[in-house]
């Protein structure tokens, strides 16, 4: 047992902190996600807390020395926290500290504490485990909250009273929930009842924290399983109340729609599967939020969301606002493929042309593959033999997305007659036609009535020239 904790501490850097808080007479541990992280065998980590029991920035100060290069030290005096980068790595240091709430606030009061109180602070016993880096019992864990029982037993549980815990910083809400996903985790029950309980505290968390959790739920493997606790502890309509507004099946005269909020998670599933692009995740998440206030019944047809590609692109736009998310090529990435989710599925479900092909590729560009991705993650259905003609008949679309791709170089369409040339042949000045004529060729192109190629445009544009009435020189 100690052998294989010592295992954790066998790189150097552990061997200098222990030096360095001998010298300072204090003793020192690492603590939190490293510990946590190595006893997983999730791999090591790139950042490793330190607290120590008595001034972390003096022991950051003292490491610092030791180290080549003797790298800078950052000091947070008002955490009373310091951190040095070193190869890569971040140590972060910190005193043993007590904490206390007030209501209003994550903000704590704090005190200086034993490891015992430090370790009572930190959100869950799976990331209160710490090692000794002291001399006299080196690699040693400190785990008074039964973590690593925890950690066997797949248990998500806060060391205090989960009323207090998740009360006094409701981020710990969104981080069990992220925790629960990434390690595939059950959250205690004890935990689930305070987080729901206390859920409406998610309001004094900033936009930004939310949103680091998001991404990282989404990063996950199975994102579904963290937006179906948001959804269980009533978090979601507190933070994406656009998929909440997706769930529930309606049935009139026997007729009915699937329900779109569990169909988007299990889109998400899928998507997570494929890829590892956050951006095209988040398109997953939203690919269908515009299907609740564009859903329609009709005696004759039942029920359809006519635009709800376009409703939920510009929905993207508001909600990216609303989470301070960053209004930049991200967002109008996902804008884009929320637009055209529905584009693909079309074409699977019919004859699948060369020009309804060409089409795509030119609406799409660059992101034509991204959405293909999103498309055959959006096959959800349980019937096999639909789900093998639609993955098929995407395969025929990926096919001949190659195809037209080598032949009409469709992506990136560049108009293979430019408007001087027009101008020049029929002698005119800036005017309508020009436009008229460039369109006629690129959709001509499109549609396949001629190759993309400068001859075969040159002849089409006289035609058009004659048709406009228009004089060639
Ligand atoms: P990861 O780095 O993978 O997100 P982590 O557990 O290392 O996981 P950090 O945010 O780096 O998370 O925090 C380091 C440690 O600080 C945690 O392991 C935990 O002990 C403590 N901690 C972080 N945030 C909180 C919080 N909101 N409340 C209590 N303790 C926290
Ligand atoms: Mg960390």
């Amino acid at each position: 047992m100690q052998e294989a904790h010592k295992k954790a501490l066998s790189d150097p850097i552990f061997s200098i902190i222990s030096d360095a808080a001998e010298e300072l007479s204090l003793r020192c541990y690492v603590i939190g996600g490293y510990v946590r992280d190595y006893l997983l065998n999730r791999g090591i980590p790139m950042d490793i807390d330190v607290v120590a029991v008595g001034s972390g920035i003096e022991l950051a100060k003292k490491v610092a020395s030791k180290l080549e290069g003797k790298p800078k030290v950052s000091v947070f005096k008002n955490f009373g926290t310091a951190m040095i980068k070193n190869k890569g790595v971040e140590l972060e240091f910190v005193g043993a500290r007590k904490e206390s709430y007030h209501r209003d606030s994550r903000k704590p009061i704090v005190e200086d504490g034993t490891l015992e109180d430090d370790q009572k602070r930190r959100d869950f016993t799976i990331n209160a485990l710490a090692l000794s880096l002291n001399k006299n019992d080196f690699g040693t864990l400190l785990d008074p909250f039964e973590g690593l029982a925890d950690l066997d037993e797949k248990i998500i549980r806060t060391p205090l009273e989960p009323g207090i815990t998740y009360s006094d910083d409701p981020l710990r809400m969104m981080r069990a929930i992220r925790f629960a996903t990434q390690l595939g985790f059950q959250i205690a029950s004890g935990s689930l009842k305070a987080i729901t309980e206390n859920k409406e505290r998610i309001k004094i968390i900033s936009k930004e924290r939310i949103v680091t959790e998001l991404h990282k739920i989404l990063q996950s493997d199975k994102p579904s399983i963290g937006l179906g606790l948001l959804h269980k502890t009533g978090l979601l309509p507190l933070i994406l109340p656009e998929l909440t507004a997706l769930q529930g099946i309606e049935e009139i005269e026997g007729q009915k729609h699937k329900d779109n909020f569990w169909h988007t998670l299990e889109v998400v599933d899928n998507i997570a599967m494929a890829t590892d692009n956050l951006w095209l995740r988040w398109a997953a998440l939203f690919h269908d939020i515009g299907k609740a206030p564009t859903k329609r019944f009709h005696k004759r047809i039942g029920w359809t969301f006519h635009g709800h590609e376009f409703v939920g692109s510009k929905m993207v736009y508001r909600l990216f606002k609303r989470l301070n998310m960053p209004l930049n090529d991200k967002m109008k990435y996902v804008q884009k493929l929320v637009m055209m989710s529905s584009r693909p599925i079309i074409l699977s479900e019919e004859h699948v042309t060369d020009s309804a092909v060409r089409r795509l590729v030119f609406d799409a560009g660059n992101d034509v593959e991204d959405l293909m991705t999103l498309c055959e993650a959006d096959i959800t259905t349980k019937n096999p033999r639909k789900q093998r003609r639609y993955k098929n008949n995407f395969k025929i679309v990926r096919k001949k997305i190659k195809e037209v791709e080598e032949r009409d170089r469709i992506r990136n369409f560049q108009p293979p007659i430019s408007g001087e040339e027009i101008m020049k042949r029929f002698d005119l000045k800036p005017s309508k036609e020009i436009g008229i004529i460039k369109e006629a060729i690129k959709e001509a192109i499109l549609e396949g009535k001629i190759p993309n190629e400068h001859e075969a445009a040159y002849e089409f544009m006289l035609e058009m020239g004659k048709k406009l009435n228009l004089k060639a020189n």
